[in-house]
C-alpha cells in the first residue's frame, strides 16, 4: 500500500474533521439568511462569520476527541495486547521463557457490536491458533528429545507410547509391529491386558498397510480386560505408523473421551517423527548385529557372545536356576587346513557352526569362542540333559560326511561340560569357564573325539 499523503490516519481524520467543521460553519451562513431569514446586515458581519466558523471548528474538533478517546483507544489497546504476545514470542525464542502457552494475559476483552468487536474476536481467534500452535510445537520439541534418550527399540516404543499417553485422554495404549512376513508383535502395552486373537491381528495388518486411521466410538467399542477388570472405553482410535521401508505397525489408543481432530493430527505428527526414529533405531540395532555376530559362521563372536554368558550367568544366579557351558573344539583341525586348504578349513567351521545352530535354542548361547573353539551354555538346564545335548553334537558331527568342492571331509570333536547350579554361590564365570575348559583338555588327552563332564547333577544336590 502507497503511503498516506498525512501518513497518520490520526493526522488525517483530525484534518478532515476540522475542515467539515469549518465547511458546516461556513455553510451557515447562507442557510441562516436565505432559510432562516436572519437579516443580510447580521449575517454577513465579521463577528457572524467568526462565530459560525469557530462553532464548526469546535464541533470539527469534539468529534475528533470522541472518536480518538473511544476508536483510539480501543485500537491502542490493540495494539498494546500484540506487544504482549509478541514480547513473550521473542522471549520464548530467546529461551528466556519456558512455555508460551501459559499466557494468561493475551486476549483482548471488547465487548462492541461493530467492526471492532469483529477484529476483537478475529484476534482472540488469531492468538488461540498461534497458542495451539506454539502448544504442538511444545510437545514435539519434548517428544524429540525424549526420542532421542535411547536407540534401542524397546524404549524407543515405551518413550512414544508414554508421551502420547500422557498428552491424551488415554486409558490405555498399545503399539504393534508388523513384519515383512506380516507377523505381529507388541512393542509396548500399557493400562491394558494386551492379547492378540487372529481377528485383531488380521485387522492391525490391514488398518497398517492401508495407512489410515480408523476410529471405533461407542457402540462399536468392545469391553476390554484392564489390569483390574474390565472397562469399555468411550472411543478406540487405530493409528498406523510406516516408514519408507518395510516397518509397519499400529498405536492403538484406548480413550475416555473423543480425540479432536487437532488431536490426531498432532498425534500422526508424532508418529512420523517416531518412524524415523524406528529407522534408525532399526539401523543401529542391525549394526549392534553386526558387531555381534562372526562373520564367517553366523553365530555370536566372543565379545558379544561372553556378555550374553554373563547375562544367563546373572539370571540363574537370580533365579537360583542351572547354567549348563560346553565348550567344543575340532579335533585335528590344524591337518583339515593342511590337507584340504584354509578355505576347506572355513567351510567345515561353518558347517559345524550350523550343527549347533539346529542343536540349541534361541534362548541359549552359541558363540565362536576361538577359531576352531566354541561355547555354548544353556540356562535352566540338567547337566544329564546338557551332557546329552554335547554328546548328540559330537555323534552328529562324527557321523557327517562335510563335501567341500567335491572332497568328502569327516570330522570329529571333542568338548568339556560344566554348570553353575544354585549352590555354587561363590562360582564366577570365569571358573565356570576354566571348568569347561579343563574337561575339554581332558577329552583331548584321553583319545579326543569324546566329552567331559562331572557328574553334577542340577536336580539332585
Ligand atoms: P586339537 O585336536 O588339539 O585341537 O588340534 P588342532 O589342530 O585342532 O588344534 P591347533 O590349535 O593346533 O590348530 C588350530 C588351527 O585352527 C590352527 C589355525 O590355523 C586354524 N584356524 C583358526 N582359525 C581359523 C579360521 O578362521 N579358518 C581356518 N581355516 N582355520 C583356522
Ligand atoms: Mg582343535
Ligand atoms: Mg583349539
Amino acid at each position: 500500500m502507497g503511503k498516506r499523503f498525512f501518513g497518520s490516519i490520526v493526522k488525517e481524520s483530525a484534518f478532515y474533521m476540522l475542515f467539515s467543521g469549518l465547511l458546516m460553519g461556513l455553510a451557515f451562513i447562507p442557510i441562516s439568511r436565505f432559510f432562516i431569514g436572519l437579516p443580510a446586515e447580521r449575517v454577513f458581519s465579521f463577528e457572524y462569520g467568526l462565530i459560525c466558523i469557530g462553532a464548526g471548528l469546535f464541533v470539527g474538533t469534539f468529534s475528533f476527541l470522541v472518536i480518538r478517546i473511544v476508536i483510539l483507544k480501543r485500537l491502542n489497546d490493540f495494539s498494546s495486547k500484540i506487544e504482549g504476545i509478541t514480547n513473550n514470542i521473542l522471549n520464548y525464542k530467546k529461551g528466556n521463557i519456558k512455555r508460551i502457552d501459559e499466557c494468561k494475559d493475551c486476549y483482548v476483552q471488547l465487548f462492541s457490536d461493530d467492526v471492532i468487536g469483529r477484529l476483537t474476536e478475529r484476534y482472540n481467534s488469531l492468538v488461540r491458533v498461534i497458542r495451539s500452535l506454539f502448544w504442538q510445537y511444545e510437545r514435539m520439541d519434548e517428544f524429540f528429545s525424549r526420542l532421542n534418550k535411547s536407540l534401542e527399540l524397546e524404549n524407543l516404543d515405551k518413550n512414544m507410547a508414554e508421551f502420547i499417553f500422557d498428552i491424551t485422554p488415554a486409558i490405555a495404549i498399545e503399539v504393534y509391529h508388523i513384519s515383512k512376513q506380516e507377523e505381529l508383535a507388541v512393542g509396548y502395552s500399557k493400562g491394558i491386558h494386551t492379547q492378540i486373537t487372529e481377528g485383531k491381528k488380521q485387522s492391525l495388518i490391514d488398518i497398517a498397510l492401508d495407512k489410515r486411521v480408523v476410529s471405533l466410538k461407542d457402540a462399536e467399542v468392545e469391553i476390554v480386560e484392564f489390569g483390574t477388570g474390565k472397562i469399555k472405553p468411550l472411543e478406540v482410535v487405530y493409528l498406523p505408523f510406516s516408514n519408507d521401508s518395510t516397518d509397519y505397525g499400529v498405536l492403538v489408543l484406548y480413550l475416555k473421551r473423543y480425540l479432536n481432530t487437532e488431536e490426531i493430527a498432532l498425534i500422526k505428527r508424532l508418529l512420523n517423527e517416531y518412524a524415523l526414529a524406528l529407522k534408525s533405531s532399526l539401523a543401529y540395532q542391525k549394526m549392534q548385529d553386526m558387531a555381534a555376530i562372526d562373520e564367517l559362521t553366523g553365530i555370536y563372536n566372543r565379545r558379544f557372545g561372553l556378555k550374553r554368558l554373563t547375562e544367563e550367568y546373572q539370571r540363574a544366579k537370580r533365579q537360583k536356576g542351572c547354567l549348563c557351558v560346553i565348550m567344543f573344539d575340532i579335533d585335528h583341525f590344524k591337518r583339515v587346513n593342511d590337507t584340504y586348504g584354509h578355505q576347506a578349513g572355513d567351510f567345515i567351521l561353518s558347517s559345524f557352526a550350523n550343527i549347533l545352530k539346529d542343536n540349541f535354542r534361541a534362548e541359549d548361547v552359541v558363540m565362536r569362542y576361538g577359531g576352531e573353539e566354541f561355547l555354548c551354555a544353556i540356562n535352566d538346564a540338567t547337566i544329564n540333559n546338557s551332557y546329552e545335548r554335547a554328546e548328540n553334537i559330537r555323534k552328529k558331527v562324527k557321523e557327517s560326511v562335510f563335501t567341500w568342492k567335491e572332497i568328502n571331509i569327516t570330522i570329529t570333536v571333542s568338548c568339556g561340560v560344566s554348570t553353575y547350579k544354585a549352590t555354587d554361590k561363590d562360582k564366577t564365570i570365569e571358573t565356570i569357564i576354566k571348568e569347561a575348559d579343563d574337561r575339554l583338555y581332558i577329552a583331548k588327552n584321553s583319545g579326543r573325539n569324546r566329552c567331559v563332564y562331572s557328574n553334577i547333577n542340577c536336580l539332585t544336590e
